[in-house]
């Protein structure tokens, strides 16, 4: 780490000053330091990795490396992601691919995202609404655009707070249920 360097200019002290508090405040909320910039290289290997926990099935890959998507790993995903009442198939947005491998980026871990629900077909998804008011009638999981997951040892708190971090669409955190929603609509949080 190269942040001992106290002997710069004063704009970068009161870079490094704001850090410190920045990090003061994260520490006393009980949470741990998440790297601020889970930024997305333009190039290089993005992996992911999830178990689908209606179906137990697992997967482990790498879906974009060079300066591509690879479409064959876009297609595994799409199954493991698949609606577990219907078996319909959809595509996953590559943005939200993106977006949890940013979310894996800043909380530092290699787990697989332990998922819950990932597309749902229309008929799945007015099921469930009509089940539970918790369910929107136009959810983004119809349109491969949202994700419900949790993260093996990641306090449910943590994995809220690095996804909003993130800007990236809406955070919903679930905590009876022991999940959180992360999308890439609009950024909204609940
Ligand atoms: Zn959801």
């Amino acid at each position: 780490m190269g942040s001992s360097n106290t002997s710069g200019l004063p704009s970068q002290r009161l870079a490094l000053s704001r850090r410190t508090l920045l990090g003061a405040s994260v520490g006393a909320a009980g949470l741990f330091a998440l790297r601020p910039f889970a930024a997305l290289a333009a190039t290089g290997p993005r992996n992911i990795s999830f178990v689908n926990l209606h179906t137990g099935e697992k997967l482990n890959c790498c879906y974009f490396e060079g300066a591509d998507y690879n479409t064959g790993e876009l297609a595994r995903i799409a199954k493991v992601l698949r609606d577990h009442r219907s078996g319909d198939v959809h595509p996953i947005d590559n943005r939200l691919l993106d977006t949890l491998h940013r979310l894996r980026g800043a909380l530092e871990t290699d787990k697989p995202f332990h998922v819950i629900s990932g597309y749902r077909s229309p008929v799945s998804n007015a099921k469930m609404a009509t089940a539970s008011k918790g369910v929107a009638k136009k959810s983004l999981h119809m349109e491969g655009m949202a994700i419900d997951i949790r993260v093996p040892g990641v306090d449910l708190m943590n994995l809220q707070k690095a996804a909003k971090t993130l800007q990236a669409g809406g955070v919903g955190y679930y905590g009876e249920s022991n999940f959180v929603h992360v999308d890439v609509g609009r950024v909204r949080y609940w």
